[in-house]
């Protein structure tokens, strides 16, 4: 798991926990604490999962897509992901996934 906690991280790690950190908003904080947030380009949130079963960006994606054409599409349409605790995702993040997106008849966004 060492490659994919740099890959990660781009920061040195702390090992000290014996689990994997991200580094959000210059603190560590353990991966299963966290949970990457898909956003579409319209600014609402449309996924979560947990970041301790993908703990790379690219894991994430692979966890909402199922094929790298589809990666490449969401990616080109805007769609981006987000890692953040799960503390965070419960206070902002996850009210706004309870409502439809009320930009979706307008911009055609899935
Ligand atoms: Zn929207």
């Amino acid at each position: 798991m060492d490659d994919v906690q740099l890959a990660l991280l781009g920061a040195p790690a702390v090992p000290a926990t014996g689990s994997l950190a991200a580094l959000i908003d210059g603190e560590y904080v353990s991966l299963p604490k966290c949970d990457w947030v898909l956003w579409g380009p319209c600014g609402c949130p449309f996924g979560v999962t947990v970041a301790s079963y993908a703990p790379a960006e690219d894991d994430a994606w692979k966890a909402f897509y199922d094929y790298k054409r589809e990666i490449a599409k969401a990616q080109r349409r805007g769609n981006r992901l987000e890692l953040m605790t799960h503390e965070r995702y419960s206070r902002e993040v996850y009210p706004r996934m309870t409502v439809r997106c009320p930009h979706a008849e307008k911009a055609g966004a899935k």
